[in-house]
């Protein structure tokens, strides 16, 4: 879901706490944060309500690598980065198998019959992954926080899942009751080798007309000994938030950031980055290698289906990189870093 409910009601301060958080829902750090207009929402919701009922566009084939899961399943050192799709990664970083927002169902929807469908098969098969054994969510949205993929991962997993504040309750009401621990932004827990901080980006949360803002969004850094990972999640650009987590975090080896869902501008500008956006967050947050992400896997919004990643290497290529710094990987492919 992309595009945020009407009218909700912030509340004050909550005393004692981060800024953050309010009485009765959580807040971005951006002064100048503001929600899109009522009617350009609907618009854009029946807009896209019209185009998952049609199929809207045509298929778009997008690049693809075989990948039955063998090598990943028989090496867990890594470090490894594969894309599943979207913004499902699997990370083998220090002998752990890490999942981002799993995400292997056919629609980033409530509804079986609506809403946006998948594009591109997931690059590994559900079946074909290794044991998995820790999930980073960024945010409770469909096309990120997946019940029936987290329900299957728990049951033939059992991975440690974190997640940002209030999403326990929601995982406690699929089912999954152990294994799950809710983070405040800034807040850490070492897993293994591998330390995971829950860092502010910002966005916003809903999977109801009526629960908007009422669980916390976040990205999620990475930290073995030698390899340091910054997943971004779903963020519009704020400079200052980005350069933040840089200086506390950084340098980070990879940056794994959105590139897709920047159109029209008026409803995504705020939660979203269009791929010169992304560009300056990588740069602001200060990482060795740019990984696209949140493209060519579900039609979420209006921009062209391909046209994420033919922006994304013209703004490089404008700006003087290093094309071996910017990955933008196939469905399946998997790379060591
Ligand atoms: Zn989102
Ligand atoms: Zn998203």
């Amino acid at each position: 879901m992309l595009a945020g409910a009407g009218c909700v009601g912030v509340g004050g301060p909550v005393p004692g706490a981060p800024e953050h958080h309010r009485e009765r829902v959580f807040v971005n750090q951006n002064p100048a944060f503001e929600r899109p207009g009522f009617w350009a929402t609907q618009r854009f919701r029946l807009n896209r309500v019209w185009h998952s009922l049609t199929d809207g566009r045509a298929p778009v084939e997008f690049p693809r690598v075989a990948n039955d899961g063998r090598a990943l399943r028989e090496t867990a050192a890594g470090p490894t980065l594969t894309w599943i799709g979207h913004s499902t990664f699997l990370i083998q970083l220090a002998g752990l198998n890490i999942l981002t927002d799993p995400q292997f169902s056919e629609r980033a929807s409530p509804l079986s019959f609506a809403g946006p469908r998948r594009l591109s098969a997931p690059g590994v098969a559900f079946e074909d992954l290794p044991p998995i054994h820790l999930v980073v969510l960024s945010h409770d949205h469909y096309d990120h926080l997946d019940r029936a993929s987290v329900v299957r991962l728990a049951e033939q997993h059992r991975p440690l899942f974190l997640v940002p504040l209030g999403l326990k309750a929601w995982f406690t009401s699929v089912g999954i009751t152990e294994r799950v621990e809710e983070l405040d932004w800034w807040q850490s827990r070492t897993v293994g080798g591998v330390t995971v901080t829950c860092t502010p980006v910002q966005h916003w949360s809903a999977r109801t007309a009526f629960d908007t803002n009422e669980r916390l969004w976040a990205g999620w850094a990475l930290a073995g000994r030698e390899r340091r990972l910054f997943f971004a999640g779903d963020t519009g650009f704020w400079e200052p938030g980005f350069r933040a987590i840089g200086a506390r975090l950084g340098p980070f080896d990879l940056a794994l950031v959105a590139i897709g869902a920047y159109e029209p501008s008026e409803i995504m500008r705020m939660t979203h980055t269009t791929p010169d956006e992304a560009l300056a967050l990588f740069a602001a947050v200060g990482a060795r290698t740019f990984v696209a992400m949140h493209w060519g896997t579900f039609d979420l919004a209006d921009e062209p289906l391909d046209e994420p990643p033919r922006l994304l290497r013209a703004a490089a290529t404008r700006l003087g990189f290093d094309p071996g710094r910017l990955w933008i990987l196939r469905h399946g492919e998997t790379r060591g870093w």
